[in-house]
């Protein structure tokens, strides 16, 4: 009830939620009542989260933050939404979002911009912006997001909250609306590393429904915490510390990095020689993948339809021109082209190539250390409308989060103090494959 009463003071403004669940809430928590007097609760039982409109909700309404899909009622729960409520947690809402996860902002969703919760004339980050700013504003205990190229790390940075993105493979993607397949995953956003070890422990493992939910066991990852960080091996990639970096995130990650080595870490310097092209391999790969993905919605099989016209072509091009906004409309459009004939080797092809070499330099600086340490992104939350009408510099924002994605492996964004104008700045520490218990153990004793 406390939860709901302050999202209902406080949601309207920030624009957090487009969906509240006021009634299944209370149902939820009644229900969470009974079981923990049974004596059978499990760790989120009657813990009230809220989740990322892009996860698909038995009877509550999945709209992508898009108007295709403004009136779409899911007939089942996605397979980590499934996972919350076996747990007996309580579904308080669905968080606003850019538009098919498609931006670094929130700017891009249907249901109007989200705010920064320390400064409402600021982005909350994208494309998990509500996910983020409802942790922040206690609208929630902890939220799911999604992240293809950084979306659940750069909100919860902007945001002063933790953001974990797990290796792919690690959570379902079942029954979570598609962005870029190959990139797309699951995690939780939480005020403490600890939350969101019990989060990830909630929807980590295989699913028989997802053919690339990888299926080896989940270690228990609340133990991970108890472990200090004597002796662990940080890597600081140099490509990362650049001279675009602003001046106050170097200052909070330095001090960050002088707290690890009191802890008793190693920081040895390490060196992502590709760097530079992940960005442009990112918006091959992504838009390639969202141009097939978002095929499906044509007007007949879900969502938005508009009169037949003069025909079924007119059908399906006035639903999609009516239905998706700009950005979207922008990435069809590249990725068509990318996969089209002629250019596919020259561009797709390419990009799946570069996209090699990124994940091998990863897979090098692991041969060295155990972690890599790096700011989440080179500046701390910008003003709303700022970078709206160039899309190149909204793509830049993600430079230190994407190339994670196009590797695989798993990442978290930990809050690690303010800018000048008191703005939170975030902290990354990216882990080996399924590396997700060191990445909460160094997490943890920093936090
Ligand atoms: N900002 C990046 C994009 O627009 C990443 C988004 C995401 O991780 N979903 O594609």
């Amino acid at each position: 009830r406390a939860y709901l009463d302050r999202i209902n003071a406080t949601g309207g403004s920030l624009n957090s939620f487009i969906t509240i669940c006021e009634e299944s809430a209370l149902a939820a928590a009644e229900a969470a009542d009974i079981r923990r007097k049974k004596g059978d609760a499990a760790p989120l039982t009657g813990i009230p989260l809220a989740v990322k409109d892009i996860f698909n909700t038995e009877g509550i309404r999945t709209t992508a933050g898009s108007r295709i899909l403004e009136n779409y009622v899911a007939p089942y729960d996605a397979t980590a939404i499934a996972r919350l409520k076996e747990q007996g947690a309580v579904l308080l809402g669905k968080l606003n979002m850019d538009e098919f996860a498609m931006g670094s902002s929130n700017e891009n969703s249907a249901a109007g911009p989200c705010r920064n919760p320390w400064d409402p004339n600021r982005v909350p980050g994208g494309s998990s912006g509500g996910s983020a700013a409802a942790v922040a504003a206690r609208q929630a205990v902890a939220t799911l997001g999604t992240d293809t190229g950084g979306s659940i790390r750069q909100p919860a940075g902007h945001c002063g909250v933790v953001g974990l993105k797990p290796t792919y493979g690690r959570v379902s993607r079942y029954g979570v609306i598609a962005y870029a397949s190959s990139l797309d995953q699951v995690g939780p956003l939480a005020r403490t590393v600890g939350d969101c070890a019990l989060l990830l422990q909630a929807v980590a493992g295989f699913d028989p429904a997802d053919s690339t939910s990888v299926d080896t066991p989940v270690p228990d990852y609340s133990a991970a915490l108890g472990e200090d960080v004597r002796g662990l091996k940080i890597g600081l990639p140099k490509e990362y510390f650049i001279d675009g970096l602003d001046a106050d995130v170097k200052q909070a990650v330095e001090t960050a990095v002088a707290v690890y080595r009191d802890l008793g870490a190693e920081i040895v310097e390490v060196s992502l020689p590709h760097t530079d092209y992940a960005v442009a391999c990112y918006y091959l790969v992504a838009t390639a993948e969202a141009s097939s993905n978002l095929a499906r919605y044509d007007g007949v099989r879900y969502g938005r339809r508009v009169d037949n016209g003069s025909g079924l072509i007119d059908m399906y091009c006035r639903s999609r021109a009516e239905g998706f906004g700009d950005e979207v409309k922008r990435r069809i459009m590249l990725g068509t082209y990318a996969l089209s004939s002629g250019y596919y080797d020259a561009y797709y092809l390419r990009a799946q190539k570069v996209r090699t070499l990124i994940r091998d330099d990863f897979n090098k600086a692991f041969d060295q250390v155990d972690l890599l340490l790096t700011p989440v992104s080179p500046t701390p939350a910008f003003k709303l409308g700022e970078k709206v009408n160039d899309p190149l510099q909204m793509y830049l924002s993600d430079i230190f989060t994407i190339p994670v994605n196009l590797a695989g492996t798993c990442a978290m964004s930990v809050p690690c103090g303010f800018s000048g104008q008191n703005l939170p700045i975030g902290l990354q520490l990216i882990g080996r494959p399924f590396g997700e218990e060191t990445l909460l153990r160094a997490g943890h004793a920093y936090q």
